[in-house]
Order: structure tokens, then C-alpha cells, then sequence
């Protein structure tokens, strides 16, 4: 027997963390890590916030799991929150961001069968786009190294440039639903779409009857500043996926819709057995408690300025490895010259200067530390980028 008992999709890197203490990981030997991945974006608390631990140790010991066969005041409390907060007028919890977008997908397509136009079922979606790895998610992307092997995927997707609102345009036709779009494009390179071509988009959907689909599984929920990044660009979308922060680690997701698109979502047509449970929504609500208030996002906003001007500051004496910065609040991807590769120099701050951070497409290494950082953390992380790109000799 070969294959290890740990499925082998994942090329695991060598840090082995065993414990968690604010923004920093502590891995099996001892040794320290500050984390400026935070799980992908997940950890937004950091590592043990007292309010996340109290509500999970909390709501374990009265009750965790019941099943949707019965009411849920926990989660009725958690999605008026979120209705109050947001365009939403109702929502659908999930266990993960794919299951966010596989709702956010069938809910288009519902819409469409209960309003008779079933034939308008093709949702257009954007080139370096990440919605997952459910088929759907996979189906709604390009990128070859998420479906190989995989097909025949759905069909009913089609793919077209990122930020090219004419392209979009083009793409629509009488069999289509309506547009999937990551307000800031995470896995992709940390590409915010430009306001021309997401008020665009919501235009077109306005002109036409389509329904406009943000996938802000990644750049929601405060990481840019805004509750929702949608926010930034003064439109709203129709529906929309939400994950990653949402539980600050506890796996949780969800789609929220307004009243209009989730038209065709009535009793029976879709559901999930742990989506939602008790755990899950004392711990949502518990964690929105802390996070959605205008102090916490001014916070978000101040350190990601920060962040930015720091790393602006450092490009010129590192020329030949850092290009530009880019992203949106602490969402922040500094772009390698072509020279040199991402994914390697992630791998040298990690093993030589405890910085862990995230490879991108397009070349760029993510900064996506924990939404509470102070400046201390952001001045180590320059010491630490500024160190890594004075020792880093390009393989190639
Ligand atoms: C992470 C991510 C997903 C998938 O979320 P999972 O929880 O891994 O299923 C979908 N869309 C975007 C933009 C993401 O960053």
C-alpha cells in the first residue's frame, strides 16, 4: 500500500501546526509562524478569541446538532442579523463556500423554472474565476487544473474574459440566467473587478431580467473593509455566496438572496443535514457580534492602508522581485516580477522567516492575516517580507 490514509489531492508544505495563539500558528517542534494566511481567509479573529471558544464550548454543552426537521430560534436570530445587515431578504446556511455556490446556482436556476423561462438556465462566469470544487463550482470556471478528469461537467456555463464588461455583454443571450462574479477575485490574483464592469453587470441584469450572482466567499465579510465588498462598488447583487469569515474557523457557510430570486426556493427543493445546526449559528452569531460594527471594519480599513503603503514603500529597494501591490483591506496580493515565482517565494518566507502567506494565480503571494491584527504585526510582517526578499535566490 502506497497511498497514505490522508487522500493525496493536497501538496502539503512541511509546517505542522499544532496550536494557535492570536495571529500566530506554533507548529509540532515549537516553532513560530505569523499567520498572514489565516487558513485562507478564514481565521478573521486570529487563532483563540475568547468570544469564538466561549460560544462553541457554550452552545456544545446545551445543544449542537438537532437537524432542519425542527425550528431553529438560533438560526432564525443568526439570518435576521444578516437580513438586517445586508440586501438580503432571506438565507440558506451551508457547511462550506461550494455549497454556498451550489445554492446560489440553483436558486438561478429555480428562479427561472417557476417564472417560465426555464430555458434560461446558462450562467456566465469569468476567466481565473474559483467557485469551489463541487461539479458545479468546477464547471463555472476555466482553469484546466480544476476540471481535468472531471467531465462531462454541467453544462450550462460558459466562461468569458475577467473585467471585459463587452465581453460579457456579448455573451448573453435568450438561454441566459445570469452572471457569477467574484466581487475581488481571491485564488485568481487578488483582481478587484473594476467599478465600470460590475455596475456594468448589475445594468445588464437590471436591462434584462437576469439575476447577478457574487461569489464573496473570500472577500467578504469585513476582509475588505466593507461587510461586503459588493458594498464598495455601490451595487447589490441578486444572490450571493458567503463563507470563510463567516465562522472564523467554525466550517459554516451561506446564500443569501433577496425575496425576488429566491422565488423558486419553497419547500423540499433544497437542503442539507448539518447546514445551520445550533453549533453552527451561535457560533455565526457570536462571531457577526464582534466583527459587523463600524468600529471593526474603520479597524479592517486602517491596518489594510497600512499594510498596502508598507508594502509600496518596500517594492523600490526589492525591485527585482516585487512588481505591485494590489487587493482591497487586508486582502492584499503583491504581484512577483516575472523572474521570480510565487509559490517559491511563499515557501522561503515560510521555511526561513516564519511568514506564512498564500500563492495566487498571476504570480501574486495573498496577505490574508486575521482581521484583528495590530500595526505590531504588520511592522513584523516588512521586517519578515523585507528579509525574505533580501535572502531570496530564484531557482530558476
Ligand atoms: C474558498 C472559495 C470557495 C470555496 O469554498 P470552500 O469552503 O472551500 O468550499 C468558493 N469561492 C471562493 C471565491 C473562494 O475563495
Amino acid at each position: 500500500m502506497t497511498i497514505t490514509p490522508l487522500m493525496p489531492v493536497y501538496p502539503r508544505c512541511g509546517v505542522r501546526p499544532v496550536r494557535g495563539e492570536g495571529c500566530y500558528l506554533i507548529g509540532e517542534r515549537g516553532e513560530r509562524y505569523l499567520d498572514f494566511a489565516a487558513g485562507i481567509a478564514v481565521n478573521m479573529l486570529g487563532h483563540g478569541h475568547p468570544v469564538l471558544v466561549k460560544a462553541i464550548a457554550d452552545q456544545a454543552a446545551t445543544l449542537m446538532h438537532t437537524s432542519n426537521l425542527y425550528g431553529s430560534p438560533l438560526g432564525e436570530e443568526f439570518a435576521q442579523k444578516l437580513v438586517d445587515a445586508t440586501f438580503a431578504d432571506t438565507v440558506f446556511f451551508t457547511n462550506s463556500g461550494a455549497e454556498a455556490i451550489e445554492c446560489a446556482i440553483k436558486t438561478a436556476r429555480r428562479y427561472f423554472h417557476v417564472t417560465d423561462r426555464p430555458h434560461r438556465s446558462k450562467i456566465i462566469s469569468f476567466t481565473n474565476a474559483f467557485h469551489g470544487r463541487t461539479l458545479g463550482g468546477i464547471s463555472a470556471t476555466n482553469q484546466p487544473k480544476m476540471r481535468d478528469g472531471f467531465e462531462p461537467l454541467l453544462p450550462g456555463f460558459e466562461v468569458v474574459p475577467f473585467n471585459d464588461l463587452e465581453a460579457a455583454r456579448a455573451a448573453v443571450d435568450d438561454r441566459t440566467a445570469g452572471f457569477l462574479v467574484e466581487t475581488v477575485q481571491g485564488e485568481g490574483g487578488m483582481t478587484a473587478s473594476t467599478p465600470e464592469f460590475l455596475q456594468g453587470l448589475r445594468q445588464i441584469c437590471d436591462e434584462q431580467g437576469l439575476l447577478l450572482i457574487l461569489d464573496e466567499v473570500q472577500c467578504g465579510y469585513c476582509r475588505t473593509g466593507k461587510f461586503f465588498a459588493h458594498e464598495h462598488y455601490g451595487i447589490t447583487p441578486d444572490i450571493m455566496a458567503v463563507a470563510k469569515g463567516i465562522g472564523a474557523g467554525f466550517p459554516l457557510g451561506a446564500c443569501l438572496a433577496t425575496e425576488e430570486a429566491a422565488k423558486g426556493m419553497v419547500f423540499g427543493t433544497h437542503g442539507s443535514t448539518y447546514g445551520g445546526n445550533p453549533l453552527a449559528m451561535a457560533v455565526g452569531s457570536a462571531v457577526f457580534d464582534v466583527a459587523v460594527n463600524d468600529t471593526f471594519l474603520a479597524h479592517v480599513t486602517a491596518m489594510g492602508d497600512r499594510l498596502r503603503q508598507s508594502i509600496e514603500q518596500l517594492i523600490p529597494n526589492h525591485d527585482k522581485l516585487f512588481d505591485s501591490v494590489r487587493g482591497l483591506g487586508l486582502m492584499v496580493g503583491i504581484k512577483l516580477k516575472d523572474a521570480a515565482d510565487a509559490r517559491e517565494f511563499v515557501g522561503h518566507l515560510r521555511d526561513n522567516h516564519g511568514l506564512l502567506t498564500v500563492s495566487a494565480s498571476e504570480n501574486v503571494v495573498r496577505l490574508l492575516p486575521p482581521l484583528v491584527i495590530e500595526e505590531s504585526h504588520i511592522a513584523e510582517c516588512i521586517e519578515k517580507l523585507s528579509a525574505g526578499a533580501r535572502t531570496f535566490e530564484p531557482a530558476s
